[in-house]
């Protein structure tokens, strides 16, 4: 028998969590439009699913994101394997594209692109191709990660709606990201350079994360008829952009289920410790149950002793430090549970994947990203 850790994707979580944001979404369209007496219309989403899908396997995102207008990712392989699945929509690239070569794989596969820096136009202008390319022109409104500095971002915006013309390019559109859009300061300082720069420049707008779409939908609302896009990707799979607000409260459902066994049990006096550096010390006799499911597998080693837990559906906790196979919980609560019950290490059933990224000093991202390609990943409908 394999080792009994797995990781369940709930494909119905997606397409959950998917119709969560359309609605939220929709909402904000209506509102605003009563507000400012003009219509405004919701925007359409990307999908984002770079990093294997947030750890949740591209193959589960295409049929759970079946309902989306677009997938957004940056690895090209990622991108074919979407095709391959069936998806014949939109897929953006969001980190562009790395070399000329490339260009051809754009072509063949249907690809958007985000170009954001100059040289990338002039490759676009060279070579020959069976299609015009769109792409979305990428501004840097801040952050200082990707994209054209502000003074620079009209030329070059012009330069891409001469391509267009000259049949090169089809749909040019612009777009930013956020920096702080989970944070108090927000997204006004970005947006208003944003509006700025791009006041009056033709085609499509992209802005939002999830964090901005979930606290700040009103921005992403198509202005006119050029279209806009929001490219949410934590949300989608059940997890907080906030570290001051839980996905649940926004009727966001877990979709990856990181489940396990206890495989032996530890029955410990006063003053015995628990595990590597005896970080945990039993004020009493108690019985420890140990988990398979170490940092080998993806579950932060910085988790110590008081993270949330599942054992036979009861919540309880961590004990000491985390080993790389395995880790060790108390079964005080669970005083029935023995070897071979049921541990939920973070997801349905379980704690949160942002209360257990929390206890270790970091974002439910990392810990999905990190699931490790040891474990098991099984997707299910329901
Ligand atoms: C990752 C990413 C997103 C999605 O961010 P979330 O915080 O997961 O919603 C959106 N846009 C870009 C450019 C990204 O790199």
């Amino acid at each position: 028998m394999p080792r009994p850790i797995t990781a369940t994707i709930s494909v119905d979580a997606l397409a959950h969590n998917l119709e969560v944001v359309r609605n939220h979404l929709h909402q904000a369209a209506l509102a605003a439009t009563t507000a400012q007496g003009q219509p405004l219309s919701p925007p359409s989403i990307w999908a984002v699913i770079k990093a294997n899908a947030y750890g949740h396997g591209i193959e589960q995102a295409v049929r759970g994101f079946w309902q989306a207008q677009g997938l957004a990712m940056l690895d090209l392989n990622e991108a074919v394997r979407c095709r391959e699945a069936g998806w014949g929509g939109p897929i953006l690239m969001l980190e562009g594209f790395f070399e000329p070569s490339d260009v051809e794989v754009l072509d063949r596969y249907h690809l958007t692109t985000s170009v954001h820096y100059a040289d990338q136009l002039a490759i676009l202008a060279e070579g020959r191709r069976s299609r015009r390319l769109d792409i979305f022109m990428k501004l840097n409104s801040g952050m200082n990660r990707l994209g054209f500095a502000p003074d620079a971002y009209r030329a070059a915006y012009q330069q891409a709606l001469r391509l267009r013309d000259d049949g090169v390019l089809n749909h040019v559109g612009k777009m930013t990201h956020f920096a702080n859009a989970d944070a108090p300061e927000g997204i006004a300082s970005q947006m208003d350079v944003f509006n700025r720069v791009t006041e009056g420049l033709p085609g499509p707008v992209s802005v939002s994360n999830s964090a901005a779409t979930l606290r700040y939908p009103t921005v992403a609302l198509a202005r006119d008829d050029h279209g806009a896009w929001v490219r949410p990707g934590i949300c989608l799979y059940g997890g907080s952009p906030f570290a001051d607000a839980d996905a649940a409260s926004f009727g966001l459902r877990p979709a990856m289920t990181l489940a396990s066994r206890i495989i032996a049990v530890q029955q410990v006096r006063a003053g015995d410790a628990v595990g590597y550096g005896s970080l945990f010390r039993a004020d009493g006799p108690m019985r420890i149950g140990v988990v398979a499911c170490g940092y080998a597998d993806g579950y932060p080693r910085h988790a110590g002793t008081g993270t949330p837990i599942t054992v036979a559906g009861v919540r309880t906790r961590l004990l000491g430090r985390v080993s790389m196979d395995m880790l060790a919980v108390d079964l005080t609560p669970v005083p029935a549970a023995g070897v071979g019950a049921p541990v939920v290490l973070w997801g349905e059933g379980g704690p949160s994947v942002d209360e257990v990224a929390q206890a270790a000093e970091t974002i439910g991202y990392e810990l999905l990203c990190a699931l490790a390609p040891r474990v098991p990943v099984h997707g299910r409908d329901n």
